[in-house]
């Protein structure tokens, strides 16, 4: 499996993902007309959707979400509790989700 292939599903994926976000707040807007109500609301949503999406992408790709703006993958990952390089969601050391990028 090649990296671009990889990265073209991942770019299509964020797509979906903002065409949805997009429906749905334009769907809430247009049910609940109190702007000062919809606008937390969608606030809300995209928050939560963004979460399971960096979430579902990091499990099918193994990638940090933070590879989504850099899109390198030459980028390494250090654990910024026990320094260990790793790709991963949290390090295989000592479990941290906390993770610097170096080079
Ligand atoms: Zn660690």
């Amino acid at each position: 499996m090649s990296d671009i292939n990889n990265n073209k599903n991942f770019l299509l994926q964020q797509f979906m993902w903002i065409g949805i976000s997009l429906g749905i707040s334009f769907l809430i807007s247009y049910y609940v007309q109190n702007p000062f109500i919809s606008i937390p609301i969608i606030i809300l949503i995209f928050i939560l959707l963004s979460f399971y999406m960096r979430n579902r992408a990091m499990r099918k790709f193994g990638l940090s979400g933070q590879t989504m703006f850099g899109a390198n993958n030459s980028v390494n990952y250090y654990c910024m509790s026990c320094g260990t390089k790793h790709n991963q969601h949290s390090c295989p050391r000592c479990g941290s989700k906390m993770k610097r990028v170096g080079t």
